[in-house]
């Protein structure tokens, strides 16, 4: 078995139902901008995705709900991004097993408290492996699953065949996740690629909402961007094929 078709195999045997190559060539100076010297230098990066429970997303733009927004924020939290660190796991030790450096870079560990961001982009992983485009959320959309998937990175120098390439959005006319968020978060800009983040979403403007929630003895979850995306919405006809609405 080829060694892509090996990493595929263990990523979804632990839990994975997305996976995907990308090519970091383009983007060296991104992942040395954001992770530093240590996670630079790494030609691919191997993407792998787990989709939410749809029934902890369905009602987020609802009003809100104790109980479920304490579900929603372990469901993501704490079970799927401790499955998608071990898919991580063991997907490096497979490159590793064959002779390839290998870096997995946590689901979720913020490293630059300024910029409200991890090590590397997982979504910029993604986007660049064809998995998805990156919507006016400023989250991955699947076709499939719309942004209802988290990922994780894995860095390496194993000459693995990318999968894709970046994809244009497909956001349409929409603007539902602009007009839901409860802060404003969002521009409405779509996405380029030459330009930064900040014109299109104020993270910390959204990492304020979650401490606020905290503050108020809440449940630091809200994922609304998530839940009113037409793309991956049960009962819309976007679950695997493109949305009537986009
Ligand atoms: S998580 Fe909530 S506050 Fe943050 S951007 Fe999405 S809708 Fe807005
Ligand atoms: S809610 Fe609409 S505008 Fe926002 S990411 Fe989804 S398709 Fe794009």
């Amino acid at each position: 078995m080829e060694l892509i078709e090996q990493v595929r195999t263990v990523a979804e045997a632990c839990g994975a139902d997305f996976f995907g190559v990308a090519d970091l060539t383009e983007v060296g100076d991104v992942i040395l901008a954001q992770g530093g010297p240590s996670l630079a230098g790494y030609p691919r990066a191997v993407s792998l995705g787990i989709g939410l429970s749809d029934a902890l997303v369905d009602h987020l733009s609802e009003s809100r709900d104790r109980t479920r927004d304490a579900l929603y924020r372990y469901h993501t939290h704490t079970v799927v991004n401790a499955i998608l660190d071990q898919c991580a796991l063991l997907a490096a030790g497979c490159l590793e097993r064959a002779g390839y450096r290998a870096l997995p870079v946590p689901a979720s560990l913020r490293t630059d408290d300024a910029g409200i961001a991890g090590p590397v982009s997982h979504k910029l992983a993604a986007h660049l492996a064809g998995l998805g485009w990156i919507g006016r959320s400023c989250l991955l959309v699947t076709p499939g699953r719309g942004p209802r998937v988290r990922w994780i990175t894995v860095l390496t120098d194993a000459p693995l065949a990318p999968t894709g390439g970046p994809s244009e959005p497909r956001c349409g006319e929409c603007r539902a996740c602009v007009d839901a968020c409860p802060i404003g978060a969002f521009s409405g800009r779509p996405f380029a690629p030459d330009e930064p983040r900040e014109v299109r979403f104020d993270a910390a403007a959204c990492d304020r909402h979650y401490r606020a929630l905290e503050e108020a003895g809440e449940p630091a979850a809200c994922g609304i961007c998530v839940a009113v995306c037409p793309w991956g919405r049960r009962g819309t006809g976007s679950r695997g094929s493109p949305s009537p609405r986009c």
